[in-house]
């Protein structure tokens, strides 16, 4: 990310929300990003992950420029490539867990997908839920099961926005080490925004904002 800034104008005044961040994430690596609620959080990732676009400032992903792309091969981009975890989830209400997680590889075809799904849903502890619809989930199992669809695709980088935000202790340790198991087993790039600091504490880099502005970068010496 080069530069950004995200400006949101209203009838009779502007708002800066991001004011130039700059920041690179090799693949493989993990960060999180951390910073008082409304210092631009979320705003950042959902620009990285090229669900909105930058007042100024660009974005490449993978060596792919998203300002030059067209909205349809963003689509592309981050179904080939790109994992979500977002802070509503967006599950399926008609579809059971097991099928909201089948959904990312059955929409490219792939046959015969539920076993991986059912391995996925048993790593974050729902090999019993797997039946249930949304609705008949708490909020911390749709988390995780939005987690487990996020890794259907084996992405290369995986964006998450609170992803232990729900969760009590026991299950925010199970996403976790999730999170950190595929990042050791495929090297997924984590890039996570997190009030957790047990979790912020795992990665590789944290970056603290503050007003939308990037305040810090602190470099961690991983332990685990
Ligand atoms: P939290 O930790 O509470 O989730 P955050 O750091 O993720 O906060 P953002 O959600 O990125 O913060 O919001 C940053 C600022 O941008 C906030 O002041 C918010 O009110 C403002 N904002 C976000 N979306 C819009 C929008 N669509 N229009 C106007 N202002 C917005």
């Amino acid at each position: 990310a080069e530069h950004l800034t995200k400006v949101y104008k209203s009838v009779d005044r502007e708002l800066t929300v991001l004011d130039n961040v700059s920041f690179s994430v090799n693949q493989g690596d993990s960060m999180a990003i951390i910073g008082p609620s409304g210092s631009g959080k979320t705003t950042l990732l959902g620009l990285c992950a090229g669900l909105d676009t930058p007042s100024s400032g660009t974005i490449s992903v993978m060596g792919f420029k998203l300002n030059a792309m067209s909205e349809d091969d963003r689509a592309y981009l981050r179904n080939q490539y790109v994992g979500f975890v977002f802070q509503n989830f967006q599950l399926l209400s008609t579809l059971t867990a097991l099928e909201n997680v089948m959904v990312p590889l059955e929409l490219r075809g792939v046959r015969d997908v539920a076993p991986k799904a059912k391995e996925l849903l048993g790593r974050v502890g729902l090999a019993d839920r797997s039946h249930h619809y949304p609705a008949q989930l708490s909020g911390g199992e749709q988390q995780r099961v939005a987690l487990a669809r996020a890794f259907m695709t084996d992405p290369k980088i995986l964006f998450a926005d609170e992803p232990t935000g729900n969760l009590d202790e026991e299950n925010a340790r199970i996403v976790t080490d999730l999170l950190f198991t595929m990042n050791k087993e495929n090297a997924t790039t984590l890039v996570l925004v997190t009030h957790n600091l047990e979790l912020a504490q795992r990665t590789q880099r944290i970056l603290r904002m503050r007003g939308g502005k990037l305040v810090e970068e602190i470099h961690q010496v991983q332990t685990v």
